[in-house]
């Protein structure tokens, strides 16, 4: 027997390919001379690699930076393996000997990498330099060894610790990349991330690599104006109710109504990164009408006020209130984490 096509989803990450492909060609225009690539990992910062990177393709990016490994399959249905760039590199040499077989480059990040990586059989490979965050990246002081000097290296990278505020490190990290820049051979080279690219045009190189503000952060307040919203969420109703004054709404009744109400069940919970701290504090919407959080959101629900829109019934769709800025202020979280948060159970 076969399994029947389940029915549509409940829950919808409405990406907006427009303003996707708009942010990607603002920020290669804000890059100056040099081009901008695009960070896709984590699925495309959790709008899904299939939705986001033909779009990111067809507005003009060819070059594409994953993390993980596991991250190549899903990408090079949508890209060339030239275009594609493994920012962790190879740790094993099951990872170098992929990276061989599918034509994809790693960013190398240590002498190890770069031995596993020649050992493979080597060729065309991108090196990620640390100048100050002390994440990922080979130290300025192993630029000098002989494994490094015989890499065929595309881009040269280093990556700002510090690119969204005006911070010190900046200038420090760009001097310490330039300094860089004098000691390998290379083709190309990158620093900047959304942030960075507002930074000016010392801050470019040949090559960007904008991740936040092509899904619609705003990286810093100067992209204000120039980057727009590329995400919306949308949640079905399930089950309308009226409540008499002072019943309890949802686990631990931590909201009791004041008076007669309805409310509304939408398909909507922590499970799907609607986390537990919008709990009275998030948002819904149904056109113009505001329909507030209300109580404890649950792993799989959550319950809002439908004072504003009365007549919504089981089965209407309602808009889930996600301005990246704005949520971030409200919830502590970071527009990162609000992005990469959105789970499997939303259909993309
Ligand atoms: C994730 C990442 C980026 C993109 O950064 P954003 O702040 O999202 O623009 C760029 N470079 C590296 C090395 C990264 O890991």
């Amino acid at each position: 027997m076969t399994t029947p096509e389940p029915p549509p989803a409940s829950l919808r990450l409405i990406v907006d390919e427009e303003a996707l492909a708009a942010n990607w060609r603002a920020l290669d225009e804000l890059s100056g001379r040099a081009k901008a690539g695009a960070a896709v990992k984590a699925d495309g910062y959790g709008l899904g690699i299939a939705k986001v990177a033909p779009v990111l393709r067809d507005a003009g990016c060819a070059t594409f930076y994953v993390a993980h490994w596991s991250e190549v399959a899903p990408l090079l249905a949508h890209v060339p393996a030239e275009a594609t760039v493994v920012l962790h590199g190879p740790a094993t040499a099951g990872e170098a000997a992929y990276g061989i077989a599918t034509g994809v480059r790693p960013a190398i990040n240590t002498l190890a990498q770069a031995r596993l990586w020649r050992e493979a059989g080597g060729g065309v490979c991108d090196l990620m330099v640390d100048t100050g965050i002390n994440r990922l990246g080979l130290p300025p002081t192993e630029l000098g060894d002989p494994v490094i000097a015989a890499l065929e290296i595309d881009t040269l990278h280093s990556h700002l610790a510090c690119a969204d505020e005006d911070n010190p490190l900046n200038a420090v990290q760009l001097a310490r990349w330039q300094s860089a820049r004098g000691q390998v051979r290379h083709r190309r080279a990158a620093l900047a991330n959304s942030a960075g690219i507002v930074l000016g045009a010392a801050y470019h190189g040949d090559l960007t690599r904008p991740g936040l503000a092509l899904y619609g952060g705003i990286a810093r307040q100067e992209l204000v104006g120039t980057i727009r919203q590329v995400a919306r969420l949308e949640t079905a109703l399930l089950q309308v109710r009226d409540v008499a004054a002072g019943e309890g709404v949802g686990y631990n009744s931590t909201f009791v109504a004041p008076g007669p109400m309805r409310l509304g069940v939408v398909a909507l919970g922590y499970a799907d990164g609607y986390l537990r701290c919008w709990s009275g504090k998030g948002s819904l919407r149904s056109g113009e009408a505001e329909l507030p959080v209300l109580g404890r959101v649950s792993m799989d629900m959550t319950i809002v006020d439908l004072t504003a829109a009365p007549r919504l019934r089981e089965g209407d769709w309602l808009s889930v209130e996600y301005e990246l800025p704005a949520a971030a202020a409200a919830t502590g979280l970071s527009q990162y984490e609000l992005l990469t948060l959105l789970g499997a159970r939303f259909a993309r």
